[in-house]
């Protein structure tokens, strides 16, 4: 199969263009095409010769997305669920706000995280995605947002899968992203979140961008953490502590704790306090966010009024916290729920 056109940065590009004795500036213009104008074939490439037209097409592919379904909610959410050329399934979210447009993208099919509150990790890990399958989502997305003059302007990592357990296509994926010659995304505009892949997290302390870190925390210590994310086991809570510590002391920049709230299990005030008291001298703001019915762990969500509780001893303990919004809750926007009922109805 050949590679994706998707999958290559602009240096790659250019790389590539020195190889097959093309002059470099072929390469941005290219990007133009692929980012700027959003053509979805070589041959539309009108400013490029036709011989080069030709050779990009015998050694590339476009990713094309199969829309399977989209549903749009009454918030203007719109989630799809694309098909790969695999056949494999992939979810991504575009959300309407206030301040702008944002998607959230997938970066593996499945996951093998196994965290116990998420739709996503069910059937376990399929694949990674290549870059190029990354951006596509977002370039998709955007051609859609075309036909009404609206743009992406921010890009969460939080779909389906583990970023950091593909951690080069999830970064080649963001240098395409941020790049000036191409959608041109502000580096502050767009979040990472692992559930906390401790060398990961140390490699990116290095990458010296401007992009947003979110951990999934969901637990204010070590064995309820566990309890709700294997992973825990692989890299434990303190050893995913002293990662931000050194990631906040590398960058200087603010990290966002994610915590998943579920009736019951890690939403009592005890919680908030111990969770209050390990992020006290810590940069960092908590983003709390109820649970959706999980009916496969007979996970229940957390009242409103202890939602607002929680949040109000975080905050009286100097710990930043907000709620999240929720957003196309009528079309099981939630990560995972719209893949795994198509692969339920597939198994039929
Ligand atoms: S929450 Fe994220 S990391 Fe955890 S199982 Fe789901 S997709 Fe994987």
């Amino acid at each position: 199969m050949k590679p994706f056109i998707y999958d290559y940065t602009l240096e790659q590009i250019q790389q590539w263009m020195k190889d097959n004795s093309e002059p470099t500036f072929r390469a941005a213009q290219l990007f133009d095409w692929l980012y700027v104008k959003r053509v979805k074939g070589f041959e539309e490439m009108t400013n490029l010769p036709k011989q080069l037209r030709e050779k990009l097409d015998e050694q590339f592919a476009f990713v094309t997305l199969e829309e399977i379904t989209k549903f749009e909610s009454k918030d203007g959410t719109v989630k799809f669920l694309f098909g790969l050329h695999d056949n494999h399934a992939i979810e991504t979210v575009v959300m309407r706000h206030n301040y702008g447009n944002s998607i959230c993208v997938t970066t593996q099919v499945g996951c093998r995280i196994g965290c116990t509150f998420c739709a996503s990790t069910l059937g376990g890990l399929k694949r990674n995605l290549t870059a190029g399958e990354i951006v596509a989502q977002v370039v998709t997305a955007q051609q859609m947002l075309d036909a009404t003059g609206e743009r992406i302007s921010s890009i969460v990592i939080m779909g389906s899968g583990e970023p950091f357990e593909n951690y080069e296509a999830t970064m080649d994926f963001l240098r395409i992203m941020i790049h000036e010659k191409g959608l041109h995304i502000g580096q502050r505009h767009i979040t990472v979140s692992t559930s906390g892949i401790v060398p990961s997290i140390y490699k990116f302390a290095e990458e010296n961008t401007q992009i947003n870190l979110a951990i999934s925390i969901h637990a204010p210590n070590d064995m309820l953490r566990s309890k709700l994310m294997p992973v825990n086991r692989r890299f434990p809570f303190e050893e995913v502590m002293e990662a931000c510590r050194y990631y906040l002391a590398k960058t200087g920049r603010r990290i966002t704790f994610e915590y998943a709230l579920i009736g019951g299990v890690n939403d009592r005030p005890e919680h908030a306090e111990e969770l209050a008291d390990v992020l006290q001298d810590l940069l960092c703001h908590v983003n709390l966010i109820p649970v959706n019915h999980v009916p496969e762990r007979k996970y229940v969500r957390t009242p409103r009024e202890d939602i607002f509780e929680f949040q109000r001893i975080l905050e009286r303990k100097k710990v930043n916290a907000t709620i999240r919004r929720e957003q196309g809750h009528d079309i099981a926007a939630a990560c995972g729920q719209l893949r795994a009922k198509h692969m339920e109805s597939q198994a039929r």
